[in-house]
């Protein structure tokens, strides 16, 4: 994806107050991301642990989400599958929630996901980085087809946060 600024992803939230986007704290090492290998940005609050955000685009445009990541669960310690790459982890999916844009945020509506726990489904899929399981679940598809995947599934999570 293409490069962003701290300006730009602040003004890209979609499901979080003005407020909100920003006092959120966003990576300071922006331009020392690998931009290019990624089809999301995804990063962890550290002043808040149960927060996150990513930003990816759509349609062009940058969108941003906040997510909150509610208490480990036992189910963390098994194998699971993040819905958007579709990498098989052992212990490293966790659930990820996004109030709804707009009122039926404020009403408490949110989406749920299972996604990787480090946000780093681009680098997965492009084989950059390692789960460290030792047998991997093979599929036959082309790491564009994986990528495509992933950004379709990135595309249908956001739609659902902002219909
Ligand atoms: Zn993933």
């Amino acid at each position: 994806m293409k490069p962003l600024t701290e300006r730009e992803i602040r003004a890209a939230f979609v499901n979080c107050t003005k407020g909100e986007a920003k006092r959120l704290s966003v990576p300071r090492d922006l331009a020392d991301r690998p931009w290019d290998d990624l089809d999301y940005l995804g990063w962890r609050d550290p002043q808040a642990p149960d927060r996150a955000y990513l930003v990816t685009e759509l349609a062009d445009r940058p969108r941003a989400l906040a997510l909150r990541c509610p208490a480990p669960a036992s189910w963390q310690t098994r194998r699971s599958m993040c819905s958007m790459c579709l990498t098989d982890h052992t212990g490293g999916v966790v659930l990820m929630v996004a109030p709804k844009a707009g009122k039926a945020g404020q009403q408490g509506n949110s989406v749920g996901t299972y996604i990787c726990g480090d946000l780093s489904c681009s680098l997965y899929v492009r084989g950059k980085k390692d789960t460290g399981l030792a047998v991997r679940f093979r599929e036959s598809l082309t790491v564009e087809e994986k990528i495509r995947r992933t950004k379709d599934n990135l595309a249908a999570f956001l739609t659902k946060v902002t219909s």
